[in-house]
């Protein structure tokens, strides 16, 4: 593959509030929030706990083994005079443990 045939990809802006999940992989660890009072994993990040409405919300590095329940993919126009598209998968799982040793 040459550097031509790589696929143009948008990269996320960093926010304090996301910067852990995108900035993971380069430490090579998959990171979630995690509510510290009630356990429940947050993902796309959040300020507080849909199950509890706590806020005493933590970043944890989990072990990526999990089931996959679902999942989408996004087309989306690489430009408006291109009808090109590039795609993006997501998944959501039941649960990610905690890293193992
Ligand atoms: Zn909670």
């Amino acid at each position: 593959m040459t550097t031509s045939e790589v696929p143009f990809r948008i990269l996320p802006k960093l926010t304090e509030r996301n910067a852990h999940f995108w900035q993971g992989g380069r430490d090579g660890e998959l990171r979630f929030q995690r509510c510290q009072d009630c356990g429940y994993y947050l993902h796309p990040p959040a300020v507080i706990c849909p199950r509890d409405w706590s806020r005493n919300i933590g970043i944890e590095a989990v072990s990526g083994r999990a089931e996959v329940l679902a999942y989408s993919v996004n087309h989306q126009a690489s430009s408006r005079r291109s009808c090109s598209r590039s795609w993006a998968a997501s998944s959501r799982t039941t649960c990610a443990s905690p890293p193992t040793s």
